[in-house]
């Protein structure tokens, strides 16, 4: 097949939407990186997708990696959660009351995630990482939280200094209106530097050491091998917890999350997006002796209306249902191969690349040699990213519209839709070049 012939480039539609968009929402969009300021041009506006594909307003098709920036781990409106939210949203849509769908849940993530021993359902990653930050500053009786540059951990104040994900491709300064006296509290450091760690951990009294065990919102950078298990050792040694923010990589790097992958046991961990495919949901948890603070046991407070929700409760429970370690084994497989293909058509290209994954999370950058921290990160050549973006796009491939996100990998992503990608982007890098 010829690529080229195949051009996306009717977006009459899109644009038409997004200039109403415009007028209603600041940048047109409801969560900044959508609007595409990380690579420049008019977004696409999503219709409808299916499987591997999504469909915009003007009827291009496009296989894509961006997959809600990862929950569909089964790729886009897949029938056993279809029908899961069918039948349950007939018994009513929201109580307000408990109900057995969220035990289920909890016991379903526990299953794979024994640390997980309690739980709090929130609707987002940015409400489980808030409520963390509460909890372990309740626990430990301190104030501050190490987090690491280009990690993100939602837009709670506490949680918007050296930020990664949109923050970072907007390349915008800590939020205004986060108070001073709150972000003081925040420290940072790099990513992968233990020695930093350690001598703040020593000189300040933390509550938390919080880290993306694989960083997805910097582009994708994975620890060193000595780095997860150093943070145990310095929050042991010092008395701070250790948070593993898993609402990216919790079931993606592997079938039982970061615990299971690196063999260190967190505190208190964030979930998100997988455990919702595609329905607003995330949690955070830990030890029972750590979430018996929160109220109504304990004093911390923290609350939702929709916390809970039954369709909500549905999505994860059929998305986590299907996703055995089988199927999880498959998705990793298929994810090594599109990484492959991409590192030999670089080569072929001539152009500095590297890229790798874990399970199926992935990412790129145009730059040779390992990246481990967000600076390194940031000597990839983000020109080159913009123009293969564009050139991806226009072939029916839709990237992460940021050279600072990771990708990801669904169980509807078969071996045509790798080597059509395959296809697709190495004729879009010869066009970049
Ligand atoms: N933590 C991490 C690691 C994330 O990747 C995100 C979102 O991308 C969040 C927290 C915030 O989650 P949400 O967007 O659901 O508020």
């Amino acid at each position: 097949m010829n690529v080229s012939n195949s051009l996306r480039t009717n977006n009459t539609r899109s644009a038409e939407i997004m200039a109403r968009a415009r007028g209603r929402f600041p940048g047109g969009v409801n969560s900044p990186v959508r609007a595409f300021r990380g690579v420049g041009g008019e977004p696409f506006v999503a219709a409808r997708g299916k499987g591997a594909f999504v469909w915009d307003a003007d009827g291009n098709e496009y296989i894509d990696y961006i997959l809600s920036w990862g929950p569909l781990v089964l790729g886009h409106a897949p029938q056993v959660v279809l029908d899961a939210l069918a039948k349950v949203m007939q018994d009513g849509t929201s109580f307000g009351m408990p109900t057995e769908r969220e035990v289920d849940l909890a016991d379903m993530i526990a299953a794979r995630m024994p640390h997980l021993e309690m739980v709090r359902f929130t609707s987002s990653g940015t409400e489980a990482a808030m409520s963390i930050a509460r909890l372990a500053r309740a626990i430990t009786k301190r104030e501050y939280i190490l987090k690491f540059e280009g990690c993100y951990h939602g837009h709670a104040d506490a949680f918007l200094v050296r930020a990664g994900s949109g923050v970072a491709t907007l390349g915008l300064p800590d939020s205004p209106g986060v108070p001073e006296a709150l972000a003081k509290l925040t420290l940072t450091c790099a990513y992968n530097d233990l020695e930093a760690v350690e001598k703040i951990a020593r000189e300040v009294p933390l509550a938390a050491i919080m880290l993306e065990p694989i960083v997805g919102n910097g582009g994708y950078i994975e620890p060193t091998a000595e780095f997860i298990p150093g943070l145990r050792r310095i929050a042991d040694e010092t008395g701070a917890l250790l948070v593993f923010d898993e609402v990216m990589t919790g079931f993606r790097i592997a079938y039982g999350g970061a615990a299971e992958r690196f063999g260190v046991t967190p505190d208190l961990t964030a979930l998100g997006k997988v455990i919702g495919g595609g329905l607003p949901v995330a949690a955070y948890g830990g030890k029972r002796e750590f979430m018996e603070h929160i109220a109504p046991t304990g004093p911390v407070y923290q609350a939702g209306t929709l916390s809970g929700n039954p369709l909500a409760m549905a999505g994860g429970l059929a998305t986590l249902g299907a996703l055995t370690r089988e199927v999880h084994d498959g998705i990793t497989a298929q994810t090594a191969n599109l990484v492959q293909g991409m590192r030999d058509i670089a080569a072929r290209h001539g152009v500095p690349f590297t890229a790798s994954h874990s399970g199926s999370m992935w990412g790129f950058f145009f730059r040779d040699g390992v990246v481990r921290t967000f600076e390194d990160a940031k000597l990839s050549d983000v020109s080159l990213f913009k123009r293969f973006f564009h050139a991806a796009r226009r072939r029916g491939v839709s990237l992460a519209p940021s050279a600072f996100e990771a990708a990801f990998m669904s169980s509807a992503h078969g071996p045509a839709e790798i080597a059509e990608t395959l296809n697709r982007l190495d004729d879009a890098l010869g066009a970049a070049l």
